[in-house]
Protein backbone atom coordinates (compact mmCIF):
# COMPACT_ATOMS: atom_id res chain seq x y z
CA UNK A 1 0.00 0.00 0.00
CA UNK A 2 3.06 2.48 0.69
CA UNK A 3 5.53 1.67 -2.54
CA UNK A 4 8.31 3.77 -4.19
CA UNK A 5 10.13 3.79 -7.20
CA UNK A 6 13.96 5.14 -8.09
CA UNK A 7 12.92 8.24 -5.94
CA UNK A 8 15.89 11.11 -5.80
CA UNK A 9 16.30 14.54 -4.13
CA UNK A 10 18.56 17.08 -4.93
CA UNK A 11 19.05 20.31 -2.93
CA UNK A 12 19.64 23.70 -4.57
CA UNK A 13 23.50 23.45 -3.66
CA UNK A 14 23.28 20.47 -1.86
CA UNK A 15 23.55 16.68 -2.00
CA UNK A 16 22.12 14.50 -4.27
CA UNK A 17 20.18 11.72 -2.49
CA UNK A 18 18.92 8.46 -4.07
CA UNK A 19 16.67 5.97 -2.27
CA UNK A 20 15.99 2.43 -2.36
CA UNK A 21 12.92 1.21 -3.30
CA UNK A 22 9.71 0.72 -0.34
CA UNK A 23 7.09 -1.95 -0.40
CA UNK A 24 5.31 -2.07 2.82
CA UNK A 25 2.30 -3.74 2.81
CA UNK A 26 -1.10 -2.18 4.73
CA UNK A 27 -0.55 -2.75 8.50
CA UNK A 28 2.59 -3.83 8.39
CA UNK A 29 5.66 -1.92 10.76
CA UNK A 30 8.85 -1.42 8.82
CA UNK A 31 12.12 0.06 10.39
CA UNK A 32 14.18 2.29 8.12
CA UNK A 33 17.75 2.62 9.57
CA UNK A 34 20.58 4.69 8.44
CA UNK A 35 23.34 6.92 9.77
CA UNK A 36 23.08 10.52 10.59
CA UNK A 37 22.98 12.04 7.03
CA UNK A 38 21.79 9.52 4.83
CA UNK A 39 18.69 11.02 3.97
CA UNK A 40 16.04 9.83 6.63
CA UNK A 41 14.25 12.91 7.39
CA UNK A 42 14.32 13.82 3.49
CA UNK A 43 12.98 10.49 2.39
CA UNK A 44 10.39 10.94 5.10
CA UNK A 45 9.22 14.39 3.65
CA UNK A 46 8.78 12.90 0.24
CA UNK A 47 6.83 10.10 1.69
CA UNK A 48 4.24 12.93 2.98
CA UNK A 49 3.97 14.83 0.44
CA UNK A 50 6.00 17.43 2.04
CA UNK A 51 8.49 17.57 -0.37
CA UNK A 52 8.78 16.44 -4.08
CA UNK A 53 11.25 14.17 -5.39
CA UNK A 54 13.22 15.05 -8.62
CA UNK A 55 12.62 11.81 -10.04
CA UNK A 56 10.42 8.88 -9.00
CA UNK A 57 7.20 7.53 -7.99
CA UNK A 58 5.63 7.19 -4.43
CA UNK A 59 2.45 4.94 -4.73
CA UNK A 60 0.06 5.10 -1.61
CA UNK A 61 -3.07 3.12 -2.05
CA UNK A 62 -2.01 2.77 -5.82
CA UNK A 63 -1.95 6.77 -6.30
CA UNK A 64 0.63 8.41 -6.75
CA UNK A 65 1.30 10.97 -4.66
CA UNK A 66 4.32 13.10 -6.41
CA UNK A 67 1.57 14.38 -9.36
CA UNK A 68 -0.97 15.83 -6.68
CA UNK A 69 -0.62 19.66 -5.97
CA UNK A 70 -2.02 22.21 -4.13
CA UNK A 71 -5.16 21.26 -2.17
CA UNK A 72 -5.92 18.02 -3.29
CA UNK A 73 -2.41 17.15 -1.75
CA UNK A 74 -3.07 18.51 1.31
CA UNK A 75 -6.08 16.71 1.51
CA UNK A 76 -4.89 13.59 1.04
CA UNK A 77 -2.19 13.80 3.65
CA UNK A 78 -4.75 15.31 6.03
CA UNK A 79 -6.99 11.87 5.03
CA UNK A 80 -4.08 9.27 5.30
CA UNK A 81 -0.81 10.18 6.34
CA UNK A 82 0.44 10.85 10.11
CA UNK A 83 3.33 12.29 10.84
CA UNK A 84 5.39 12.39 13.76
CA UNK A 85 8.40 14.89 13.47
CA UNK A 86 11.78 14.81 15.16
CA UNK A 87 10.39 18.43 16.54
CA UNK A 88 7.06 18.41 17.83
CA UNK A 89 5.68 22.06 16.28
CA UNK A 90 2.85 22.28 18.67
CA UNK A 91 1.59 26.30 19.02
CA UNK A 92 2.57 26.97 22.39
CA UNK A 93 -0.02 29.35 23.09
CA UNK A 94 -3.03 26.40 23.18
CA UNK A 95 -3.71 23.68 24.90
CA UNK A 96 -2.84 20.51 23.99
CA UNK A 97 -6.59 19.75 23.20
CA UNK A 98 -6.90 23.05 21.11
CA UNK A 99 -3.80 21.51 19.22
CA UNK A 100 -5.28 18.77 18.41
CA UNK A 101 -8.84 20.62 16.97
CA UNK A 102 -6.37 22.44 14.60
CA UNK A 103 -4.83 19.15 13.44
CA UNK A 104 -8.75 18.08 12.55
CA UNK A 105 -10.14 21.55 10.91
CA UNK A 106 -6.27 21.00 8.74
CA UNK A 107 -7.38 17.75 7.56
CA UNK A 108 -10.89 19.40 6.49
CA UNK A 109 -12.70 17.40 9.55
CA UNK A 110 -15.07 18.50 11.69
CA UNK A 111 -13.97 18.97 15.13
CA UNK A 112 -14.21 16.18 17.41
CA UNK A 113 -13.26 16.22 21.25
CA UNK A 114 -15.06 13.21 21.91
CA UNK A 115 -12.09 11.38 20.17
CA UNK A 116 -9.64 13.83 21.24
CA UNK A 117 -10.18 12.92 24.92
CA UNK A 118 -10.72 9.28 23.93
CA UNK A 119 -7.18 8.69 22.01
CA UNK A 120 -5.34 11.05 25.16
CA UNK A 121 -7.06 8.49 27.59
CA UNK A 122 -5.39 5.60 25.45
CA UNK A 123 -2.13 7.34 25.15
CA UNK A 124 -1.81 8.19 29.29
CA UNK A 125 -2.22 11.77 29.11
CA UNK A 126 -5.94 12.88 29.47
CA UNK A 127 -5.21 14.88 32.05
CA UNK A 128 -2.48 16.80 29.99
CA UNK A 129 -5.76 18.07 27.58
CA UNK A 130 -5.82 21.51 28.67
CA UNK A 131 -2.28 22.02 29.40
CA UNK A 132 -0.40 24.03 27.25
CA UNK A 133 2.44 21.95 25.47
CA UNK A 134 5.52 23.41 27.37
CA UNK A 135 4.01 22.71 30.64
CA UNK A 136 4.50 18.74 29.57
CA UNK A 137 7.18 16.21 30.35
CA UNK A 138 9.42 15.58 27.15
CA UNK A 139 7.66 11.99 27.51
CA UNK A 140 4.31 13.48 27.71
CA UNK A 141 4.83 15.72 24.65
CA UNK A 142 6.18 12.69 22.78
CA UNK A 143 3.00 11.46 23.22
CA UNK A 144 1.23 14.37 22.74
CA UNK A 145 3.23 14.42 19.02
CA UNK A 146 1.88 10.51 18.95
CA UNK A 147 -1.82 11.24 19.29
CA UNK A 148 -2.16 14.24 16.69
CA UNK A 149 -0.07 11.99 14.07
CA UNK A 150 -2.93 9.56 14.60
CA UNK A 151 -6.14 11.66 15.56
CA UNK A 152 -7.38 11.83 12.14
CA UNK A 153 -6.82 7.96 11.41
CA UNK A 154 -4.64 7.81 9.03
CA UNK A 155 -3.49 4.18 7.19
CA UNK A 156 0.31 5.32 6.91
CA UNK A 157 2.10 6.84 10.52
CA UNK A 158 5.50 8.35 9.81
CA UNK A 159 7.92 9.09 12.89
CA UNK A 160 11.07 10.71 12.53
CA UNK A 161 13.38 9.45 15.33
CA UNK A 162 10.82 8.78 17.82
CA UNK A 163 13.29 7.49 20.12
CA UNK A 164 16.55 8.99 19.40
CA UNK A 165 16.23 11.26 22.76
CA UNK A 166 15.42 9.02 25.17
CA UNK A 167 16.65 6.43 27.41
CA UNK A 168 16.30 2.52 27.61
CA UNK A 169 13.09 2.65 29.09
CA UNK A 170 11.14 5.29 27.78
CA UNK A 171 12.72 4.10 23.93
CA UNK A 172 10.92 0.61 24.13
CA UNK A 173 7.47 2.04 25.82
CA UNK A 174 7.09 4.88 22.61
CA UNK A 175 8.31 1.61 20.42
CA UNK A 176 5.39 -0.38 22.16
CA UNK A 177 2.91 2.37 21.92
CA UNK A 178 3.24 3.43 18.38
CA UNK A 179 3.13 -0.41 17.25
CA UNK A 180 0.04 -0.94 19.41
CA UNK A 181 -1.49 2.06 17.90
CA UNK A 182 -1.28 1.21 14.54
CA UNK A 183 -2.19 -2.39 15.13
CA UNK A 184 -5.64 -1.12 16.71
CA UNK A 185 -5.72 1.36 14.13
CA UNK A 186 -4.75 -1.05 11.09
CA UNK A 187 -2.47 1.64 10.02
CA UNK A 188 1.49 1.01 7.84
CA UNK A 189 4.05 2.11 10.38
CA UNK A 190 7.06 3.38 8.87
CA UNK A 191 9.84 4.20 11.35
CA UNK A 192 13.47 5.89 10.06
CA UNK A 193 16.29 6.13 12.65
CA UNK A 194 19.93 5.56 13.06
CA UNK A 195 18.57 4.04 16.78
CA UNK A 196 20.32 1.10 16.59
CA UNK A 197 18.53 -0.27 19.84
CA UNK A 198 15.14 -0.93 17.52
CA UNK A 199 16.86 -3.36 15.39
CA UNK A 200 15.66 -6.20 17.19
CA UNK A 201 11.90 -4.90 17.59
CA UNK A 202 11.04 -5.18 13.77
CA UNK A 203 10.35 -7.81 11.26
CA UNK A 204 10.92 -5.84 8.15
CA UNK A 205 13.99 -3.04 7.82
CA UNK A 206 15.56 -1.62 5.15
CA UNK A 207 19.51 -0.08 5.33
CA UNK A 208 19.51 3.77 4.00
CA UNK A 209 23.18 4.53 2.54
CA UNK A 210 24.08 7.37 0.86
CA UNK A 211 24.37 6.52 -2.48
CA UNK A 212 25.97 8.95 -5.33
CA UNK A 213 23.74 9.43 -8.36
P1 LIG B 1 19.19 12.34 8.10
O1 LIG B 1 17.80 12.65 8.52
O2 LIG B 1 19.39 10.90 7.74
O3 LIG B 1 20.21 12.80 9.09
P2 LIG B 1 18.72 14.37 6.08
O4 LIG B 1 17.63 13.88 5.22
O5 LIG B 1 18.40 15.40 7.10
O6 LIG B 1 19.48 13.12 6.73
O7 LIG B 1 19.86 14.96 5.16
C1 LIG B 1 20.40 14.23 4.07
C2 LIG B 1 21.48 15.07 3.37
O8 LIG B 1 20.89 16.21 2.82
C3 LIG B 1 22.59 15.55 4.31
O9 LIG B 1 23.80 15.50 3.59
C4 LIG B 1 22.19 16.96 4.61
O10 LIG B 1 23.31 17.75 4.87
C5 LIG B 1 21.49 17.39 3.35
N1 LIG B 1 20.44 18.37 3.64
C6 LIG B 1 19.41 18.20 4.50
N2 LIG B 1 18.60 19.29 4.52
C7 LIG B 1 19.15 20.17 3.62
C8 LIG B 1 18.80 21.48 3.16
N3 LIG B 1 17.70 22.11 3.63
N4 LIG B 1 19.61 22.06 2.24
C9 LIG B 1 20.69 21.44 1.75
N5 LIG B 1 21.08 20.20 2.13
C10 LIG B 1 20.34 19.56 3.06
MG1 LIG C 1 16.96 13.39 10.27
Amino acid sequence: MLRTENLHYSYPKGSALSFADINCAQGEHWLLLGASGSGKTTLLHLLAGLRKPGSGSIHIHNLDITQLTGAALDHFRGQHIGIIFQQSHFVQALSVRENLILAQRFAGLVKDEKKILARLHRLGIADKADKKPFQLSVGEQQRASICRALINGPDVILADEPTSALDDGNCTAVINLLKEQATQDGATLLIVTHDGRLKTNFDHQIKLNKLPI
